[in-house]
């Protein structure tokens, strides 16, 4: 008798445990079914290691050491851009800046077609951190079927600044235009949470998503043909010119440097941490068999 009331006590304890440690989910992870474990078995340590604008080759490292690797070094990253208030700050001050470089835009004469912005939507609109979140607790790397359940939940929120940045454009009589490289089979969720949050323009005509390529190139191409772009915002520099899809040994910098009066007067780029082109290219470039060894061996020290 003694013995069944001792295990019935440590039945009971475990279960709490493992009530308490769903309770500490982020929001948004209880409504996503818990992966099996087979499904990670397809990432590979050798991939970028956040949501990625630019899929690097999967065939850089073996997957089953890759199955074990948690996501840890997302925490900090994530943390900064969903806790700190410099990110809150920023956002305000980059939109600010946006504001004040489209309406001097719009005041030169010399164009022959309608003014138009072309704007980014993730980490440049809408926040997607609790994605990034949900990755380091369930331990798996970006991968597009997990994000296609993340935007079908339409939970995305607006970033600081960024609806009223649009609302403006949108008064001083500039189309505002979405380029972005979520993809075409995601438009309808992305219309209905871009439409909820109050952004102008969130309709299909307005909206060029990703089909065949990532490069935004020939997206902004199309637009070009009746309008005239007078300042493109965005959290990744690609978003700007096709010239940063591509960085080289020296990550871009000497392609910024040459750019730099563009930088706050016809481009406006975005803190993102988390993930993106420079990431991605600076991976390629290292050596490692997890994320974390590659991370490590890119780091500067003395
Ligand atoms: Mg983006």
């Amino acid at each position: 008798m003694k013995k069944l009331i001792i295990v019935t006590g440590l039945i009971i304890l475990a279960s709490c445990g493992a009530v308490k440690h769903k309770s500490a989910q982020p929001a948004g992870q209880q409504d996503l079914p818990a992966r099996a474990a087979e499904e990670r078995s397809g990432q590979l340590a050798g991939a970028p290691v956040g949501k990625q604008d630019d899929p690097a080759p999967a065939s850089e490292a073996p997957a089953s050491l890759a199955a074990a690797e948690d996501q840890d070094h997302l925490i900090l990253a994530t943390l900064w851009y969903q806790k700190s208030a410099e990110m809150r700050a920023l956002y305000y001050q980059c939109f600010r800046t946006a504001e004040i470089a489209l309406a001097e835009n719009l005041a030169w004469a010399g164009r022959t077609k309608p003014a138009a912005v072309v704007l980014d939507i993730d980490e440049t609109l809408l926040d997607n951190s609790p994605f990034q979140g949900w990755q380091v607790f369930e331990k798996k790397e970006y991968n597009d079927e997990d994000w296609l359940r993340w935007v079908e939940l339409v939970r995305a929120e607006p970033l600081p600044g960024a609806v009223e940045f649009t609302r403006y454009a949108d008064s001083l009589g500039v189309e505002v235009f979405y380029v972005s490289n979520r993809t075409v089979q995601e438009m309808g969720p992305t219309i209905a949470n871009m439409s909820t949050l109050g952004f102008v323009n969130a309709d299909s005509t307005h909206m060029f998503l990703k089909e065949n390529t990532s490069s935004k190139v020939a997206r902004r191409a199309l637009i070009e043909k009746d309008y005239e772009i007078i300042l493109l915002v965005g959290d990744n520099l690609a978003d700007h010119n096709g010239l940063y899809e591509k960085r080289g040994p020296d990550n871009g910098y000497s392609a910024v440097d040459a750019d730099r009066k563009l930088f706050g007067t016809r481009y406006i780029v975005l803190p993102n941490p988390m993930y993106g082109n420079w990431l991605n290219e600076i991976m390629r470039q290292s050596s490692g068999t997890t994320s974390r060894e590659k991370l490590l061996r890119l780091l500067e020290t003395f």
